[in-house]
């Protein structure tokens, strides 16, 4: 039996967009429905960045281990669980999950479990574990994306696996093909490779991480040479094989690889079918996402979309930023989202990380801009704690000297990008990061130096020419 319900707002799809809105508009005093088919926390909780995060860390533990020996360590002869590690990832994931659920109840938000469908532009119908007939004063759409297939090499999430298919699995297979050299591909690549297996990299444009910096893509290129993970760039994969005893993969110019699976990284599809968006008299773009103004509105008045299904930037820190956005729109305080320092974090060894414009952005763009890169071999908490590789590098405009953007090469990079992403968010000068004391010795001095650099001063690297500065 239908049951009908009337909310201020109503949210569609529980992940790292949608549970944010929903949290936001019942702190600002709305009733709220948030329906979810699946496990709250969407694919970021259950099968992307929280899942890989625990088996990462894990595989760090692990090559540690394997590095004993470098401290003085006896570890004998090492060996590991991948079934434990996955269970350790699972135990994670769920005590994340009841937080979630214990928030969800705690800020009165009613939960329906069930796939959501427009019946018109303020009405939903829920089916699923709870059916219902919703209706809704605002709209918010989060309903995320999926692993993009490709028709000529469909996953079967056995032998050929999206990346949830891979991270269902807890017998590692000994060697794979990883199909896309992005965000995905990279991060599972170095991952499966530090716990032992054969990977290989097939990526279809020149560069792996092609979305990122040049500068960022040859030091992540030159550090899985090192590990020994061979990459195939400008090769395009037209076909898979099956056989007992694993893959073929096939690219378009005749060459193959075989391994035991194949997992394909190729990009996400909006997940905009299904969810009835032409009775809510919303079209998708050519992309198949959701277009959306700067308060995250649709183009009908009170219909919201945020997160991966908006196609803007597929991360689900955007995801949550444009969540509050769209919930405060909706509750009728008015927000704007802006992209302009919006951090991006590759979780390889060494970690990637960046904010912000790129030198080669910032020329694109005409801006006279200079670059400062400090390299951690210089800084003291760098050489006493294992740190040494990479570097910290700050662009900045020349004229005013504000910040426009930051890289970050190295340990820990996923954590000290947090202070250029807030210096470039609140549009800070470069004399800012130089003028703040950074305690010592940790990584962040880096970004001080870095800073120095461009006054021709810094106090841990030599001078490029002899002699006393003016
Ligand atoms: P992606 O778009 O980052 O990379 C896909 C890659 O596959 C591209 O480089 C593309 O050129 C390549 N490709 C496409 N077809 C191919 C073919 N036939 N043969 C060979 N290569 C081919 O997508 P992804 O890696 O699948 O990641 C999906 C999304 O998830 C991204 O938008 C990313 O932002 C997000 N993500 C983020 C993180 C993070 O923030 N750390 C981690 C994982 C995923």
């Amino acid at each position: 039996m239908e049951k009908a319900a009337k909310f201020d707002v109503i949210v569609i799809g529980g992940g790292p967009g949608g549970y944010p809105a929903a949290i936001r508009a019942a702190q600002r005093g709305k009733t709220v429905a948030l329906i979810e088919k699946g496990d709250l926390g969407g694919v970021c909780l259950n099968w992307g960045c929280i899942p890989t995060k625990a088996l990462i860390a894990d595989a760090k533990i692990w090559k540690t281990i394997n590095h004993g020996e470098d401290i003085g360590a006896k570890v004998g002869k090492p060996d590991f669980d991948y079934g434990k590690m996955c269970a350790r990832k699972d135990e994670a994931i769920k005590k994340l999950r009841g937080g979630l659920e214990g928030l969800i109840t705690s800020n009165g938000i009613t939960l329906f479990r069930g796939k959501g469908q427009f019946l018109s532009p303020k009405e939903i119908k829920v089916i699923g574990d709870d059916n219902a007939i919703l209706t809704g004063d605002k709209i918010i759409i989060a309903t995320g994306s999926r692993s993009k297939e490709i028709g000529t090499f469909p996953c079967d999430e056995k032998q050929v696996v999206t990346s949830t298919g891979m991270l269902r699995v807890t017998k590692l297979p000994k060697s794979l093909v990883v199909i896309g050299g992005g965000y995905i591909g990279c991060e599972f690549a170095g991952l499966y490779k530090t716990l032992g297996l054969d990977v290989v990299i097939v990526e279809a444009l020149p560069t792996i991480l092609p979305m990122e910096s040049p500068t960022l893509s040859a030091e992540l290129t030159s550090a899985f040479m090192k590990q020994g993970i061979p990459l195939h760039t400008s090769a395009v994969v037209e076909g898979i094989d099956k056989g007992k005893n694993g893959v073929t993969v096939r690219l378009k110019d005749g060459k193959t690889f075989n391994a035991e699976m194949a997992l394909v990284a190729v990009g996400r599809t909006c997940n905009t079918e299904e969810i009835g968006l032409e009775k809510a008299g919303i079209a998708v773009c050519a992309k198949g996402c959701i277009p959306t103004n700067e308060h995250m509105e649709t183009v009908v008045p009170g219909i919201y979309a945020v997160g991966d299904v908006t196609g803007k930037i597929q991360l689900a820190h955007v995801a949550t930023h444009q969540g509050l956005v769209a919930a405060d729109n909706a509750c009728g305080i008015v927000k704007e989202m802006h992209y302009d320092a919006v951090p991006a974090v590759v979780f390889t060894t060494p970690e990637i990380a960046s904010v912000g414009l790129s030198p080669e952005k910032a020329a694109e763009k005409n801006i006279p801009a200079a670059t400062v890169r400090f390299p951690f071999l210089a800084l003291g908490r760098a050489v006493s704690t294992h740190a040494t590789e990479g570097f910290v590098s700050i662009t900045y405009h020349k004229g005013t000297g504000q910040l426009l953007g930051a890289q970050v090469v190295g340990k820990c990079a996923s954590t000290l990008i947090a202070e250029l992403g807030l210096a470039i968010a609140n549009e800070l000068t470069v004399a800012c990061v130089e003028d703040t004391i950074h305690a010592h010795p940790t990584l962040p001095e880096a970004w001080m130096e870095a800073a120095l650099l461009g006054d021709g001063m810094p106090v841990h690297l030599p001078p490029k020419t002899k002699g006393r500065k003016a």
